[in-house]
């Protein structure tokens, strides 16, 4: 299909995430991609600073993936799992019981980062009515966080950027403490978990779980946080009998430079979302994990059973891709790699902070951000970027880099001078 019939009838019938059939943005068509570059249509070339949205740890293309979705595909490429199981399932579940934190060891599979939320939420609602506590069924968060799409999820994302007034009648009225405070690298000040202890100190009788993005809040505004505030949390969660639910879709498999961000903090949730970086970007697939003691009480009451299972649940393909993607990164060097993106980030975007039109500039793991003090105008900065060669898509006032891990420094350092100069147009 020529690439002018293709964008035509793609402005005419297709939605793009978060876009408008009657005035959509211009979309670039892509034809492949290998190793750190996306290929246009019409054979120009990018080099990939988002990782298609924080998921292609490997890059495009990486035979070892190929290979294991070929071998999957040969052998079946989805069977349903009620009643059934096979190996990929259970070695992705034996390897994700493997690297996260301790207690973590049932394993819900499922289809996207929204729906392992839904089924996290699901399980401390769930939960809370075992252990004889049905009126715990309220959730609590901070201000700033995403959680995903789908309606529980949203709930729990940030009210303004989640635009809960457009859905105010459908959805529940969650409680909101404040975006923790303290940075990442920066002094501990006790005083920011006072609105949260003070919330839950309030309503703790009607709250099932505290969920929060560990260390890391993504699309809901790429700010890092000190880690003492989850340990913290996690003690104000056990005194306070609320579970404590990290969403780990964004910061998981290696990208703020340890296996999961909880690691930061030396605590460990009841139950932990992952998904994204899951299958290196090839497949959809989550997973919610949840502690034995989550898992029991919910089996020991009625009805004894834990109410969900999508149609795609542990698909075949997803679940071998995702372990080819998993010991790949286990077998690489990647924190090395990780370190060496973040001290590049750091050393390059650094020339941004002095810059009138920017507002901060934060750096952790192979994430680099920097925050204008106006909202970008996404059109233009996207045709700049492309103009430039780099995929680049900021938003609101973020323009920030998440590149594969096997990005070279000279593919790293063509992105980072393209984010300055870019954040040097923002007005
Ligand atoms: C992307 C994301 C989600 C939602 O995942 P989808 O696969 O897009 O449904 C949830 N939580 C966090 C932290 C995310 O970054």
């Amino acid at each position: 299909m020529a690439s002018d019939d293709l964008l035509q009838f793609d402005r005419d019938h297709l939605w793009h995430p978060y876009t408008s059939t009657t005035n959509p943005l211009p979309v670039y068509p892509v034809a492949s991609a290998a190793g750190v570059r996306l290929r246009l249509t019409d054979g120009r070339e990018l080099i990939d600073g988002m990782s298609s949205w924080w998921c292609a740890i490997h890059g495009y293309s990486h035979p070892a993936l190929i290979q294991a979705i070929r071998e999957q595909s040969e052998r079946m490429a989805h069977v349903m799992f009620g009643g059934l199981t096979h190996e990929p399932a259970v070695e992705l579940a034996r390897l994700l019981v493997r690297i996260t934190p301790e207690p973590l060891d049932k394993v819900f599979l499922c289809d996207s980062g929204s729906v392992s939320v839904e089924v996290a939420l699901k399980m401390a609602l769930q939960y809370q009515q075992a252990v004889g506590r049905p009126e715990k069924h309220r959730l609590l968060t901070v201000r700033g966080g995403y959680h995903g799409d789908t309606f529980h999820a949203m709930s729990v994302c940030d009210p303004v950027t989640g635009m809960h007034t457009l859905f105010e009648r459908s959805l529940p009225g969650q409680l909101f403490a404040p975006r923790p405070n303290c940075r990442f690298d920066g002094a501990w000040d006790a005083s920011d978990l006072a609105v949260m202890e003070q919330l839950l100190a309030d309503h703790h009788r009607e709250t099932a779980a505290v969920i929060i993005e560990p260390i890391v809040q993504g699309a809901g505004g790429m700010w890092f946080y000190h880690p003492e505030y989850l340990r913290g949390l996690r003690r104000l969660c056990d005194h306070y009998q609320v579970l404590l639910i990290f969403d780990e879709i964004a910061t998981g498999f290696g990208r703020t430079g340890v296996l999961f961000a909880a690691e930061h903090a030396g605590v460990a949730p009841d139950v932990m979302c992952v998904g994204k970086a899951i299958t290196g970007g090839t497949m959809t697939l989550a997973a919610t994990l949840a502690t034995t003691e989550v898992a029991t009480a919910i089996s020991n009451a009625p009805p004894g059973v834990f109410m969900h299972g999508p149609t795609f649940m542990g698909n075949p393909l997803a679940c071998h891709v995702a372990c080819a993607s998993i010991r790949l990164l286990l077998e690489t060097p990647w924190q090395a790699r990780i370190a060496a993106i973040g001290r590049q980030l750091t050393e390059e975007l650094a020339p941004a902070r002095d810059l009138p039109t920017v507002a901060d500039v934060r750096v952790l793991g192979a994430i680099g951000v920097v925050e204008t003090r106006q909202p970008v105008d996404m059109a233009v900065l996207q045709q700049f970027f492309v103009e430039q060669g780099v995929w680049i898509r900021p938003f609101g006032r973020l323009l920030y880099l998440m590149p594969p891990f096997i990005i070279e420094p000279q593919d790293l350092a063509r992105l980072t001078s393209a984010l300055v100069r870019a954040a040097a147009l923002v007005h």
